[in-house]
């Protein structure tokens, strides 16, 4: 069930769940989280960085669309970290049905300026947007600047009614990528709560992997609805692949990555519970 991210979040908001949005990389990938999806009939978001759809190649999205069409669970195609107004309309032109736009580094009026300009294209074709406010922290990929920045609540109140985003990403305190051992994030959910009681739009965490899972619930039970998991499922992924290539006579991929599916899907299992997104389905 193909949907756009607006119709997908308002069942979350009103229902105190957040939705798992999974970074994929190629289509095998894809289908294992699409699997898991069905198998805890729950909603999902193929989140694909333009980093990953240049290693895709945009004419997969068309294959992406045909596998959701067949599928019972609401799902949504979504570009994640749009970074100019030409990128998320490729992505559009390729059949994304929803996209964000990255102008969190840029100063406040500009961030605005693009967002309104995106909104505008984007909600022509019914295709929604995410937004971002305030500076997620970097690990180890390309997205944003290496320190945190918190999302100031009552610009972030003006930010959503100016531009008319149908959701936002805020930074109450998670980095992109897995965190260094001696790092201990620690997310602000007084910032979460301030920002909630001002914002009627549904918020948006990113760099959710390697939190406290004690830490991510808890910004689930105070109102987050999206959570973008990419590390993490990758991780698991390629650590089992190594283990299964150490058999050097294996070629096939049908052999080879079945397995690495299976660890995926465990951590996606994992992260559907832990976002309280299990069964979900049922309300669409
Ligand atoms: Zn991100």
């Amino acid at each position: 069930m193909l949907m756009n991210m607006k119709e997908l979040l308002a069942v979350a908001n009103e229902n105190y769940f957040a939705v798992p949005a999974f970074n994929i990389s190629d289509y095998n990938m894809f289908n294992g989280i699409m699997e898991a999806s069905e198998e805890k009939n729950s909603p999902v978001i193929i989140a694909i960085h333009p980093d990953e759809l240049s290693h895709i190649e945009p004419e997969m999205v068309q294959g992406i669309r045909a596998r959701i069409h067949k599928s019972p669970v609401p799902a949504v195609i979504h570009l994640d970290h749009g970074g100019s107004f030409e990128q998320v309309i490729a992505a559009i032109q390729a059949g994304f049905t929803s996209v964000m736009i990255d102008a969190s580094t840029a100063p406040y009026e500009d961030n605005v300026a693009t967002c309104q300009k995106v909104c505008e294209a984007a909600h022509a074709v019914n295709v929604s947007v995410e937004g971002e406010l305030g500076t997620i922290g970097n690990i180890d990929s390309a997205e944003g600047g290496a320190d945190i920045l918190y999302t100031d609540p009552m610009q972030a109140k003006d930010f959503v009614e100016r531009t008319g985003i149908d959701c936002l990403a805020i930074a109450i305190g998670t980095s992109h990528g897995i965190y260094p051992k001696d790092m201990k994030p620690e997310l602000r959910i007084d910032v979460l709560d301030e920002i909630k009681k001002v914002v009627s739009a549904p918020l948006v965490l990113h760099g959710g992997s390697s939190n406290k899972d004690s830490e991510i619930a808890k910004s689930v039970e105070h109102g987050v609805n999206k959570i973008n998991i990419s590390s993490d499922i990758k991780a698991a992924y390629y650590k089992k692949m190594r283990e299964v290539l150490a058999d050097e006579g294996l070629r096939e991929p049908n052999q080879i990555q079945p397995p690495c599916l299976e660890a995926m899907k465990e951590v996606a299992f994992q992260k559907i519970e832990l976002f309280k997104a299990d069964g979900k389905a049922d309300l669409y």
